[in-house]
């Protein structure tokens, strides 16, 4: 007898992955799909840190690693931290894992019981709900309008705070909206959890580097709630390294002590020889990481610009990551055919059959009535995806 368990059952599956699945089996049937649902650079990974891991396997770094990571890369972090961000960490405060979704997932699974409740300003990235579901955690869910960048108030952000809050999970630069908290929004945030010890903020940092406001700014700089953040970073979007899988924390010790129990029992430490080319990431030149930004932000210009042509596209000027998450309800309620657009899910479906571009509707980032585009492709790429786009929604009466 089947007998799944009810945590799963409750689980939705992961939706940018789902789709960008879909998009590789048209395109195995010789569909030309042009798939802008998953977000991975699509740069390779910068030779220096490829030769350090072919270095790493002739080094025989071939024996499990320690749970954490490798003290070298831990220490390289510290480094990282101090040296783009200006604050200190010891490296027992620094837990290596199998990228960043499962630092984030071990730093929930490790602080939130049945009941608790997690604070989700929306639209947020697909995984978090998922994972404060599988802890058996409580979602508080912020949206967060176009009007207002898709950024909470700290109003807001007072507003959802209960006796049982215990966490906040912030991304900025955000995944889906490409939104990027200014200092002085996160100093307002900052105060009102100043107020709040039982709360810790889960600061999802990926896309520190893909940022075109010139500055990044994380709420762990504000020393009345520095204890109590926990950053997350990793080298998949910076580097160009999502297959590596090497993601970490900087927590306060007693999360990192937590994480780092929960791991040696599930996982043990990372890819020995990924941690080795991570080491070179963060210890080697850093112009690949410049130049990969600057391709991102042409690119981003480009699609923004070709997407506020298209009637009833509304967009907001995504600021960071490589997404733009456009308003589309204009074409809901709308027919080609006997085929309805019911939601934005179905536009997103249409758009795959109809236009070959794959996107992912944005109601899995609890924001109905959006899309997600990744940018992180060719200009050509963009261009004709967009064109391809815009001829798609012209059908649609
Ligand atoms: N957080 C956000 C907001 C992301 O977009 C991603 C990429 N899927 C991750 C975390 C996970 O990154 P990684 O590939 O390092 O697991
Ligand atoms: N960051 C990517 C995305 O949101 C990776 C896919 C995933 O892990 O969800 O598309």
């Amino acid at each position: 007898m089947e007998h799944i368990s009810d945590r799963i059952k409750a689980m939705s599956p992961s939706a940018t992955l789902a789709m960008s699945q879909k998009s590789s089996e048209l395109k195995a049937q010789g569909v030309d799909v042009i798939n802008l649902s998953v977000g991975e650079p699509d740069f390779f990974t910068p030779d220096h840190i490829k030769e350090a891991a072919k270095k790493a396997i002739d080094d025989n770094f071939s024996f499990y690693s320690p749970v954490p990571g490798y003290l070298s890369l831990r220490k390289a972090i510290c480094a990282k931290l101090k040296r783009e961000n200006g604050i200190d960490f010891a490296p027992e405060q620094i837990i290596v894992s199998n990228g960043a979704k499962q630092s984030l997932c071990n730093c929930i699974l490790a602080t939130i019981n049945p009941g608790d409740e997690v604070v989700i300003p929306t639209p947020a990235w697909v995984s978090y709900v998922e994972m404060v579901k599988l802890a058996g955690g409580e979602n508080v869910l912020v949206p967060a309008s176009h009007e207002q960048d898709f950024k909470i108030t700290p109003q807001q952000l007072a507003a959802a705070i209960t006796p049982r809050t215990r966490m906040i999970i912030l991304c900025s630069p955000s995944n889906p909206t490409g939104s990027v908290y200014s200092r002085e929004e996160l100093k307002a945030l900052a105060n009102v959890l100043s107020e709040h010890p039982d709360v810790i903020v889960l600061a999802d940092e990926i896309y520190e580097h893909i940022n075109y406001t010139g500055e990044f700014n994380s709420i762990s700089q504000f020393p009345e709630i520095r204890d109590r953040v926990v950053i997350v970073n990793g080298v998949s979007k910076a580097y160009a390294m999502t297959g590596w899988r090497i993601g970490y924390i900087a927590a306060p010790l007693w999360v990192a002590k937590a994480c780092n129990k929960l791991q040696g029992q599930y996982t043990s430490g990372a890819s020995s020889i990924a941690q080795k080319a991570a080491e070179a990431a963060y210890t080697g030149p850093q112009d690949c990481v410049e130049d990969m930004r600057k391709a991102f932000e042409r690119r981003r210009n480009l699609i923004v610009s070709l997407l506020k042509e298209i009637p009833g596209v509304k967009l907001n000027d995504p600021q960071g990551a490589f997404y733009v998450f456009p308003e589309v309800s204009a074409y809901i309620g709308k027919r080609y055919g006997d085929k309805i657009i019911e939601s934005s899910g179905d536009l997103a479906l249409y758009l795959l059959d109809e236009a070959h571009v794959a996107t992912v509707d944005g109601a899995a980032f609890c924001a109905p009535g959006y899309i997600r585009l990744s940018y992180a492709t060719s200009d050509d790429n963009i261009r004709e995806a967009v064109k391809r786009i815009a001829a798609a929604l012209a059908k649609l009466q």
